[in-house]
């Protein structure tokens, strides 16, 4: 039978015989024998899109994340808003009775729901059907003809069959086996093409014999490759024993879009790190970077960020696509690799070797394109005091520093890769290698009260630049210290500090002690320059902090926080509102999952 007259029940039954079976072996056998039974060579493609629905990029997106599909699948079951079962759709996330043991799966809450309405027996939808119901989907541009696709394949399935559709939506079928293991039983070179073409739809038309192989191909301008990608490590003292007798680069991991940038003549592409179009940057760079990159085809790796010039620092991550949409001023390209030259793919040289390559096609423009080299592009304004966004490092302790700086500077962490290395498509089998302080995630911010503060240097000199701050104890409102100052704007630091100065008493070691609110460990100096006078005249920051505190020596809490940054100035909440210490260890414990 070819696949296109194939039911999709019969997939719903490969599906839910792969989510039951407990080995991958017995996954892969029964996914062998449904593409032996079931599908014709010639249209594997439309099955095997339904199959690893997050690797299909022939259809667009379908614009579906859980909150707008719950609304559409409740209008598209005629069911009222207020009632229970559109209540459970909407707080999907949420547990309790309403949503019972599937709380935090959309599809299984979603399918509860559906149960109720929907017959047992199944609608008898093809694949070809499904297909272009999908392609419908993706097409429409508002939620009423999204609602009314959605009735349709209601009407054509049963509760079961739905489920999988919500699924194949969500791009999420949970079927317990990785695309590798897909991909290896579909053919031995399945994956490796598509790794260097991202194109599904190729793979599974150019290798439908499985006996026939495929000679390796290279990557080519014009088609996304996958991107080379870190493994994480835990600290710097293990980046380093990895990388042994090496030759090693450090490298500010930015926090902005991964961009892969296509240049063919006068043509080119941006790709997203999920390889999709990013047509916004294309439409505002493009002819920048055909003046600018010197060859004629080319590819270049990086980063897609916003400088923002007010406060000389790249812009919070999520408002690159807003201002791409606005305007290009502001979005800076930030190339750290180089894959393709001319005619040439170039990813099999060294990274030191393509660093080379960068400089000699790239013009870099300030702001707007820039390249990531030691001591060149980015790093060539890399002064005393300036950040510095990659370094040759020597010893382990250069490694340790330029992460502590990057995350002082708000930057996400670092990367550390081999420069004797090539580049290889999805690899994360730590060529590169990431590190990142765990921050206490939003939701759980720590509220901690500013006791004192610290004189600045430069032109900071004789004003406050850091904070020293404070846990309340319960019940007595004592605070336990930890200096921060790092997240905010020198125009923000300046204002709190403005707001504190009435209150602010000089301390002169040794002779003054602390005022008697304040409880700091006996055998410690640490004492800021200037107190607050008393809690009640403070102010309350949010801060977010690594969570793999350390023990604290020098103040009297039990850990001190390691990276903290301030995340917000909290005037809006009174000073004996603070976090208290037992609530804190409370907090850390749950992130050491202790
Ligand atoms: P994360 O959420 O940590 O970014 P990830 O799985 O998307 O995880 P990783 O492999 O962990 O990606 O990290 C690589 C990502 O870091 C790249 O996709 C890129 O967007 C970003 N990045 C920022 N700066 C650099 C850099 N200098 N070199 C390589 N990647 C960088």
């Amino acid at each position: 039978m070819a696949t296109d007259e194939t039911k999709f029940s019969v997939l719903c039954s490969l599906f839910n015989w792969m989510q039951k079976s407990k080995t991958s072996t017995l996954k892969r056998s029964k996914f062998r024998k449904f593409l032996d039974n079931f599908c014709k060579p010639a249209n594997y493609f439309s099955a095997i899109r339904l199959i690893l629905p997050s690797l299909d990029r022939e259809r667009g997106s379908y614009g579906l994340k859980e909150s707008v599909l719950a609304t559409c699948l409740i209008d598209a079951l005629g069911i009222a808003r207020d009632s229970e079962d559109a209540l459970r759709l909407i707080n999907w996330r949420k547990g309790g009775a309403k949503t019972g043991a599937n709380a935090g799966n959309f599809s299984l809450v979603a399918a509860e729901v559906l149960q109720r309405r929907q017959g047992l027996s199944s609608g008898g939808l093809t694949i070809k059907e499904l297909n272009d119901l999908l392609d419908r989907l993706a097409s429409s541009e508002n939620r009423a003809e999204k609602t009314s696709v959605l009735s349709t394949l209601i009407n054509k399935t049963n509760a079961q069959e739905m489920k999988w559709i919500v699924m194949i939506i969500l791009k999420d079928l949970k079927l317990g086996t990785s695309e590798k293991s897909i991909f290896h039983e579909f053919h031995p070179d399945a994956e490796d093409l598509f790794n260097v073409t991202c194109d599904l739809k190729l793979v599974c038309e150019k290798l439908s014999d499985r006996n026939q192989r495929h000679k390796r191909q290279d990557i080519e301008v014009g088609k996304a490759v996958r991107p080379q990608l870190a493994m994480r490590v835990g600290d710097a003292n293990i980046a380093w024993k990895k990388f042994h007798g090496k030759e090693v680069v450090v490298e500010c991991k930015f926090d902005g879009d991964r961009i892969q940038i296509h240049k063919n003549g006068t043509e080119v592409h941006y790709f997203s790190r999920n390889f999709l179009e990013h047509s916004e940057y294309t439409h505002a760079m493009s002819d920048i970077i055909v003046e600018n990159v010197l060859a004629d085809r080319c590819i270049l790796d990086g980063e897609m960020l916003v400088w923002d010039t007010s406060s000389s620092r790249f812009a919070e991550f999520g408002s690159n696509q807003e201002i791409a949409k606005a305007a290009r001023d502001g979005l800076d390209n930030v190339a750290f690799d180089i894959l393709y030259v001319g005619d040439t793919s170039v990813i099999h040289q060294s990274l030191k070797e393509r660093h080379e390559l960068l400089q000699k096609v790239v013009n870099p423009l300030k702001g707007c394109l820039e390249i990531l080299v030691p001591n060149r592009g980015l790093n060539a304004h890399c002064n005393e005091g300036e950040p510095c966004w990659s370094l040759i490092a020597t010893s382990v302790d250069d490694v340790e520093k330029f992460f502590k700086d990057t995350i002082e500077n708000r930057d996400e962490g670092i990367v550390l890769k081999d420069l004797g290395s090539k580049w290889e498509p999805s690899d994360r089998s730590g060529k590169w290698l990431k590190l990142k302080p765990d921050y206490i995630r939003a939701g759980s911010d720590l509220d901690v009260l500013i006791i004192g503060g610290y004189y600045g240097s430069g032109r900071r000199g004789g004003v406050v630049a850091q904070f020293l701050v404070g846990l309340a104890e319960r019940p007595v409102p004592n605070t336990y210290p930890r200096r921060v100052g790092t997240g905010l704007s020198d125009e923000e630091i300046e204002a709190v500090a403005t707001k504190l100065k009435p209150y602010l008493r000089k301390y002169e070691y040794p002779k003054k002690a602390p005022p008697s609110f304040y409880q700091v460990t006996n055998n410690s100096k640490e004492r800021p320059d200037v107190w607050v006078e008393s809690p009640e005249k403070s102010i309350i920051l949010s801060i977010t902090s690594d969570i793999r505190t350390i023990k604290s020596e020098v103040f009297a809490a039990p850990y001190s926080l390691r990276f903290p940054r301030i995340d917000r100035v909290r005037y809006d909440k009174p000073w004996h509102e603070c976090l208290d210490v037992q609530s804190f260890i409370e907090l850390v414990q749950a992130g050491n999952g202790t």
